[in-house]
């Protein structure tokens, strides 16, 4: 259900629909409904309940939402969302670009990669401490010491800093040292790590399970909102097909598919949907030509020697034609890649 409050109700009237969603054993999330202050209300079960909150003093009218997803539904809230985090924008309908090692090996290595990043133009860092590796043997990532070394490159370099989380117990603790959680696409259903996740209130990057609906994806963003996320954006990381000539098939259709039913933003992972160095500049435009806003890509200065996806990463010079060319697709399309000065 949704609340609407009229234009002219008072603090007391909307804190008194909060009290009686809350009496009625339900929870209430403070939206924007047009112009006016709105309640979303989850964990109602039938459609009778509206009649405890439609008569209330200063309620405009109860609406009933038809999709299972509430939160991260345009029926909650018709405009974009737009969230500010440190120097990225993302939502304002231009693009945001978030750049760095797929995993952190060492000090060295991340504060080399950063910088070069940084100084081609990336808004935002991103690399992982923890790193779920199909294999046992795999490079893991450094656990708590990687965390400090991202916060150590994000500090110098001024670019707040994206990492993931992959297990509920050290949700917290990714939380201390960066900006912005990650929740990988082998954990988009994990729903006691989407919970936990949530509770942090960070803003969190959930990546699209890579044989997930449009309608599973926002469930799981559902879940991060009704846990306390408020500043979700979703990220289509390339979906599992028959096609073996990339590693992933990116799915650019959901970009238009999710911006029709949904608020929030949805930015394109180039480099894990075409797990070569080749493709990663196409792709890239695929998403931007597509509506993303924003991409997240793998940038390395020495790919050969890389713990994780190094055939992905571009090189810093490759990263600087990225941006290069992305800021001409950009200026076709009406939009920067950043949110130029005002
Ligand atoms: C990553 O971004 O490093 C990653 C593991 O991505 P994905 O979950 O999309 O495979
Ligand atoms: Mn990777």
């Amino acid at each position: 259900m949704l609340v609407i409050m009229s234009t002219d109700s008072t603090e007391k009237q909307i804190q008194r629909a909060k009290d009686r969603i809350s009496e009625m054993g339900y929870s209430s999330h403070t939206v924007s409904w047009h112009d006016h202050y709105a309640i979303g209300v989850t964990g109602n079960k039938g459609k009778e309940d509206r009649i405890y909150l439609e008569g209330l003093p200063g309620v405009l009218k109860v609406v009933t939402l038809s999709k299972p997803y509430k939160l991260a539904s345009r029926e909650v809230q018709p405009e974009n969302s737009v969230y500010r985090i440190g120097s990225a924008t993302f939502g304002d309908g231009n693009v945001v670009m978030i750049a760095g090692p797929c995993a952190v090996e060492s000090e060295e290595q991340t504060l080399r990669i950063t910088e070069q990043v940084a100084q081609r133009g990336a808004q935002m860092l991103r690399g992982g401490a923890y790193k779920p590796r199909t294999s046992p043997y795999a490079f893991q990532g450094l656990g708590e010491p990687g965390l400090e070394i991202l916060a150590t490159a994000s500090e110098k370099n001024g670019l707040p800093v994206v990492s993931e989380v992959v297990d509920p117990g050290t949700a917290g603790l990714v939380a201390q040292y960066t900006d912005m959680l990650q929740i990988g696409t082998r954990n988009m259903q994990n729903f006691i790590l989407l919970k936990e996740v949530g509770r942090t209130g960070k803003p969190v990057l959930l990546k699209r399970g890579m044989s997930a609906t449009l309608e599973e994806t926002l469930m799981s963003a559902e879940y991060l909102m009704s846990n306390g996320a408020r500043e979700v954006v979703i990220c289509e990381r390339g979906v599992r097909t028959f096609a073996s000539h990339a590693r992933n098939t990116l799915d650019i259709s959901i970009i238009p598919a999710l911006k029709k039913i949904s608020h929030l933003p949805i930015i394109v992972d180039p480099s894990h949907s075409s797990g070569h160095r080749y493709s990663v500049i196409p792709h890239s435009l695929a998403g931007i030509g597509a509506g993303a806003d924003g991409l997240i890509v793998d940038v390395h200065d020495r790919p050969d020697e890389a713990l994780c996806d190094g055939p992905q990463a571009l090189s810093p010079e490759q990263f600087s034609e990225l941006m290069d060319v992305s800021g001409k697709v950009c200026a076709a399309l009406g939009k920067t890649i950043g949110t130029e000065a005002t």
